[in-house]
């Protein structure tokens, strides 16, 4: 028997934006011009990207209105606070990714060029769920990084062994 490790999509009726738009408001702060285009850009698609990262992107973006890296910073903690991004640390780096209207999953990640896998185990929910209750222990959520060496690093280090 074979287990489907794809992951679930996730129904949301409020946008990223309006829902971050909502959170401001609550904190008595407005959505401005660099924030919509951050939450905008961080929304396109779905990646795990490093500050660095979406600050060279969004350059790319605007090449006269600058983005100051000060904002991107401030931005990506009102994200991560307001549920929208999640924040894991990885190797000594800050990586964020989706949270909001995204399923959960857990990852491999490739020590060589730090590329993530994305799968969803039904298995290890359920093994999660009876070590929990064994601790009378509620559960909120998981985080699993599996360490290792893609197959494309493997092939590459397999052809400069053998020149
Ligand atoms: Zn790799
Ligand atoms: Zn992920």
């Amino acid at each position: 028997m074979s287990e489907d490790y794809s992951l679930r999509s996730v129904q949301v009726s409020v946008s990223p934006l309006a829902r971050f738009t909502q959170f401001l408001q609550t904190h008595g702060k407005r959505i401005t011009e660099q924030r919509r285009l951050i939450v905008e850009t961080v929304f396109s698609h779905h990646d795990h990207f490093d500050a660095d990262e979406l600050m060279d992107h969004l350059q790319g973006l605007i090449a006269q209105r600058k983005v100051s890296r000060p904002t991107v910073y401030r931005t990506l903690a009102e994200l991560v606070e307001s549920g929208l991004l999640r924040k894991m640390s990885l190797g000594g780096r800050s990586v964020y990714e989706h949270e909001y209207g995204y399923p959960s999953h857990d990852h491999l990640h490739c020590q060589r060029c730090n590329k993530l896998i994305e799968f969803h185990s039904a298995d290890l929910e359920r093994i999660r769920d009876a070590v929990a209750r064994g601790h009378d222990f509620q559960v909120r959520g998981h985080r699993m990084f599996v360490s290792g060496i893609c197959s494309e690093c493997r092939e590459s280090d397999e052809k400069k062994r053998l020149g």
